[in-house]
């Protein structure tokens, strides 16, 4: 496998939402580390400040206290070089497929030749040949998780961040999609961070499990799953073991003890 990830890391991270009326402190003294090619997957209770930590990764925030650096050099605006999906996906409903899966080489300034035949090579990746001149209202929910995929693929990132990408979709087509993330990220080597309220998602897509404890979110449980990607890991026994201790760090809110 090609080694193309970036390197992450939260050192004593803070962040306070400044609302005017009500500061909400989302993350407090939060340090991990993510190594280059790793895939992590972020679970914790709802508003506890998984989003929170998704957008710093990204630069579009900046920490109140502590430094969040990819590749050693502190994150201060959004990189060239990270994807990133959010949870309505981003598609734009004028533009064509094509015109959406370029996007986000074109907003880098790409010459328009270069990123539509990237785009296009992407399209093909996920499976979406063919659908060039569709808008994303004649694609179905699966097609439309393929072509924000398309876009971050283009981008030839070596960050790819996801906020609950596959929440809306049903559960067997998840589980095609689940598929095609591992397959992506078995192939390219990229660095890669999904916040998911799925057990079972951050158990099938997480190399690395961080468990989050309640707003402000401190991490309570680093939880390593180096059977992650192997053939038949979903159906394994040791999966479902795996989901029962992520399960119990969830609930006790510190059983396996942040390293
Ligand atoms: P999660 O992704 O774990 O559900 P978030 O990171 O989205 O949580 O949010 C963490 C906390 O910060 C929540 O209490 C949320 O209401 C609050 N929050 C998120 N964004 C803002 C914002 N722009 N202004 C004020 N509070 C916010």
């Amino acid at each position: 496998m090609e080694q193309r990830g970036a390197h992450i890391s939260f050192s004593h991270v803070g962040l306070v939402y400044d609302d005017g009326a009500e500061d909400t402190e989302a993350l407090h003294d939060l340090s991990f580390e993510a190594q280059p090619g790793e895939a992590i997957a972020l679970i914790g209770p709802s508003g506890c400040g998984k989003s929170t930590t998704l957008h710093l990764t990204a630069g579009l925030l900046a920490s109140t206290t502590g430094e969040v650096a990819v590749n050693g050099n502190r994150v201060g605006h959004p990189r060239q070089e990270t994807a990133f999906i959010a949870q309505d996906l981003g598609l734009f409903p004028w533009k064509t497929v094509l015109q959406n899966a370029a996007l986000g080489l074109v907003i880098r300034k790409v010459p328009k030749r270069e990123a539509y035949d990237r785009a296009h090579a992407a399209l093909d990746q996920v499976g979406l040949s063919g659908f060039d001149r569709s808008y994303p209202k004649e694609l179905s929910g699966g097609m439309k998780q393929r072509l924000a995929l398309a876009r971050a693929l283009a981008m030839d990132a070596d960050l790819l961040l996801m906020d609950e990408p596959l929440s809306a979709v049903d559960a067997l087509l998840r589980e095609s999609l689940q598929d095609l993330l591992l397959d992506l990220w078995k192939d390219r080597g990229h660095t890669q961070m999904l916040v998911t309220h799925s057990i079972e998602e951050a158990v099938y897509l997480g190399r690395r499990i961080l468990v989050f404890s309640e707003r402000p979110a401190t991490l309570v449980a680093d939880v390593s799953n180096p059977q992650m990607g192997e053939d038949g890991w979903r159906d394994s026994a040791a999966f479902a073991a795996k989901c029962h201790e992520v399960r119990s760090a969830l609930a006790q809110g510190g059983e396996g003890r942040a390293r």
